[in-house]
């Protein structure tokens, strides 16, 4: 089969400049090449590192919150725990530790992974090889009539996104164009997207802004799940709430930006997470939605420090000073701790642990 850029190539030669949100679609998910079908991104000799693979807190913080989460729905003898886009399995191995403390949450568990790669669903089936409970394993969210406890960390920013300009005649979407020697190239063309009046009103004329209705979708589906079964999700990711305009989309290769256009399919085209939409996508269902907060207050509302005092009591110096930089990694504003947002659905009202404000 043609490498990723020439079937590009084609397909704009056959039907014409293709939507940026199409682009970042193939260049993640295409099944032979896509970014995520064929490596393990993670770590430093990859191209980004996640909360979870920096420290084990972060995950045992986020059982605790799904704990609170499952005490809060009544204690139902029988869950469903999903996470979307799990990586290498780390945040779910290192969540069910916390959830190993409630017996009864453990013994009536099922888990539901939601994962397109191949080399990452390898690696999470091998780091969950030993977890007492059925894992399955699906390439989309499935339904489920139990009360379902859901995460995603890091996988909203990997679902596509449209940039948009408010124009004189209109909004134009930014399209990937071919030129006569093969070379990728952006334009603004007329958009086929479906857009309310609303939600462009206040903007003024030469505003470049981005909308995902796909991410809304997604939302909107879990959403649907827990208004029929009850349950709970907390998503985090890094993000903004608004008011905020212009495009956020970007290409790592190795921690570094490089052109998106240059290889497709071998960089991480990711675009921020616009969380007061998604607050809004949530709210159009009918279900209870915190205020977005900072993964900073998040981690330290749910104990952080006491928890890395924990785990470094009566450890060398060496093992300290890495929890002491895993913190700052996860939580210091210079780092982590302020672009990255977390928000939590649920299907009751109670306030959830790690939302208070702390200032
Ligand atoms: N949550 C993990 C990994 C984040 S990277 C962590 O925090 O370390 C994004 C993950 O989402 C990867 O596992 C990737 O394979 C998966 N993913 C991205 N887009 C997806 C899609 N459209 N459908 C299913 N999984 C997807």
């Amino acid at each position: 089969m043609a490498d990723l850029k020439t079937r590009i190539l084609e397909d704009i030669a056959l039907t014409g400049p293709m939507p940026l949100s199409r682009y970042m679609n193939l260049c993640l998910g295409d099944p032979v090449s896509g970014y995520y079908m064929t490596r393990d991104p993670f770590g430093h000799g990859g191209d980004f590192t996640t909360a979870p693979e920096v420290s084990q807190m972060f995950g045992e913080l986020v059982g605790a919150w799904l704990v609170a989460a499952w005490q809060a729905l009544g204690r139902p003898s029988r869950t469903r725990l999903a996470e979307l886009g799990p990586g290498r399995g780390t945040l779910m191995a290192d969540c069910l530790r916390s959830l190993a403390l409630e017996p009864d949450l453990m013994r009536g568990l099922e888990i539901d992974m939601v994962d397109m790669s191949p080399t990452l669903i390898a690696a999470q089936q091998e780091k969950l090889s030993k977890v007492p409970c059925p894992v399955r394993w699906h390439g989309t969210l499935p339904d489920s009539d139990l009360p379902t406890l859901l995460i995603a960390n890091e996988f909203f920013d990997a679902l596509p996104v449209h940039i948009l300009v408010k124009t004189e005649k209109g909004i134009a979407e930014r399209h990937i164009t071919a030129s006569q020697e093969g070379k990728l190239g952006f334009a603004d063309l007329p958009t086929k997207l479906q857009i309310s009046q609303g939600q462009i009103d206040a903007i003024p004329t030469g505003t470049v802004f981005e909308l995902s209705p796909e991410r809304c979708d997604v939302a909107k589906n879990i959403a649907a799940g827990i208004k029929a079964n009850g349950g709970a999700a907390l998503l985090i990711d890094y993000g903004y709430v608004q008011p905020k305009t212009g495009a956020t989309f970007q290409a790592l290769t190795n921690h570094q930006m490089v052109d998106p256009l240059d290889q497709p399919g071998e960089a991480d085209l990711t675009a921020l997470v616009d969380f007061t939409s998604l607050e809004k996508c949530f709210k159009s269902m009918d279900i209870h939605v915190s205020e977005p907060v900072s993964q900073m207050d998040f981690l330290l509302n749910l104990g952080l420090l006491e928890r890395a005092g924990q785990l470094g009591s009566g450890q060398s110096q060496e093992m300290q000073t890495g929890l002491q930089q895993a913190v700052t990694r996860l939580v210091s504003p210079d780092e982590m701790g302020t672009l990255f947002k977390v928000l939590a659905a649920a299907s009751f009202d109670d306030p959830m642990p790690g939302f208070q404000k702390s200032s």
